[in-house]
């Protein structure tokens, strides 16, 4: 016997009882990023491996451990996407987008795939929406991405659920500097490192930072830390975001060792996490990067971005009982139709209601069945009402109109009416 074949590990179905919370925040961002004035961008899923190494740079986790890459049929390496920044940037550059210094600000939703453990929160293939801005080289900007990102959970009714994280990462040349002191207090004391921070000692420091383990976290107390490093502009730079989040009252915490698992982040960086989904509690993270555009042949362009999680936001949706109620799918109508020439007829009766009524769920049932099993059917389907077409309603050309989740009257409307009377009561607009 063949064994059945299942989904790859880590890469979900989601299904019906799931889409509507996930179209609920979807629409509801899309909407938002509209109001902002931003405009979406749809990227390819796969681009050529070098796009991936060279902007999220070799010694992050992504690139080294968690990259889905293959041989096309004609030997070239590709990969599936493991974030959307490095290949926005790279359709920004291929398309003149952000020359003559014209702002950018762009959003994105689809898959993302990176090879990891499953778990919940934490999976092989995860949805990200991002949203990516260029030129614009002030704190404004980075503001302005976190006030959108704080509206949404507010729209959402998720505000008291997350909060803010914030730090800055300084230039590239203050972050060489402090990369040189964290490696020279930390080389003196490696034997006392967990094996993971050891081998990140030579190939990427600064993530030593965000390292769970606990004695390591112990020995980072005394560290040297960023802070200490930065130049005036970044330092400057910082303090105008703090300045406008005061000034529009979002609430910060500064995690001065917040430094992203991506190489390209320079000067602010931020991450909203919630207590409510165990580990895998950062649903919104970003940050600057006004080096990745000239990484990748273009001139030096400002950019800055976030990505946030939308399996992680679905479980914090669902986990906080916040998907609203008339987000099922019920259809309205459900029309059980009586012999074959009320067969024809409902078949005619819907597409006039479709016709007329462009918001309407109606179902038409097909093939025969006794009068208790097309109500039961119908009731089944979570209709408001039944339709019934049988030889007396055809007869007069009327429909018996069966309220299925009250205990009101049936009625008997004519078929010029039935739009009105559907419309009237289920507050449809024709
Ligand atoms: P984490 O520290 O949780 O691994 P990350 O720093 O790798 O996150 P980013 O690359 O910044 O994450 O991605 C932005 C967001 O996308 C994360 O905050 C998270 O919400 C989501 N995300 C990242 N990886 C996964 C995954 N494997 N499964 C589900 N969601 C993910
Ligand atoms: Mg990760």
């Amino acid at each position: 016997m063949s064994k059945t074949l299942q989904a790859i590990r880590g890469m979900n179905d989601i299904l019906p009882a799931q889409t509507p919370a996930w179209r609920y925040l979807e629409g509801t961002f899309a909407e938002l990023l509209d109001s902002y004035g931003y405009s979406e961008i749809r990227l390819p899923i796969v681009e050529y491996t070098e796009l991936f190494a060279r902007g999220i740079g070799e010694g992050t986790d992504v690139v080294d451990k968690e990259m889905y890459t293959f041989l096309d049929r004609n030997e070239e390496s590709l990969t599936l996407r493991p974030e959307g920044t490095a290949g926005c940037v790279r359709a920004v550059l291929e398309h003149g987008l952000s020359g003559g210094g014209q702002v950018q600000k762009l959003w994105y939703m689809g898959p993302m795939f990176r090879y990891e453990k499953p778990q919940k929160g934490r999976y092989r293939q995860f949805h990200q929406i991002g949203v990516e801005v260029f030129n614009q080289p002030g704190p404004d900007i980075d503001a302005e991405l976190i006030i959108l990102t704080a509206r949404l959970w507010k729209q959402l009714g998720m505000a008291d659920a997350v909060t803010l994280q914030l730090n800055s990462l300084g230039s590239s040349e203050d972050r060489a500097r402090y990369r040189d002191a964290l490696v020279e207090y930390l080389k003196a004391r490696f034997e006392q490192l967990d094996e993971d921070s050891q081998r990140r000692l030579t190939t990427n420091p600064l993530r030593i930072l965000d390292s769970k383990n606990a004695q390591t976290q112990a020995l980072l107390a005394d560290a040297p830390t960023l802070a200490d490093y930065l130049d005036d502009e970044s330092r400057a730079h910082f303090e105008g975001l703090k300045a406008r989040l005061d000034a529009v009252g979002i609430a910060y915490e500064i995690n001065p060792k917040l430094v992203r698992g991506l190489d390209y982040y320079g000067r602010t960086v931020f991450e909203w996490v919630t207590d409510k989904l165990g580990a895998q509690g950062t649903v919104c993270a970003g940050g600057r990067y006004d080096g990745l555009v000239a990484q990748f042949g273009g001139k030096p362009t400002p950019g800055v971005g976030f990505a946030m999680g939308v399996e992680r936001l679905v479980l914090l949706l669902e986990t906080l009982g916040l998907v609203p109620a008339e987000l099922s799918r019920a259809p309205h109508a459900y029309i059980c139709a009586f012999g074959e020439a009320a067969e024809l007829a409902a078949l005619q009766l819907s597409e006039r209601l479709r016709d007329t009524l462009p918001g309407l769920r109606v179902l038409v049932n097909a093939g025969a069945g006794s009068f208790k099993s097309q109500f039961k059917k119908a009731d089944k389907s979570g209709a408001h009402f039944a339709l019934i077409l049988g030889e007396d309603e055809l007869a007069q050309r009327v429909v018996g109109v069966k309220p299925l989740r009250d205990d009101s009257e049936q009625q008997s409307i004519g078929w010029d009416a039935l739009a009105g009377h559907l419309a009237a009561s289920l507050q449809l607009r024709a």
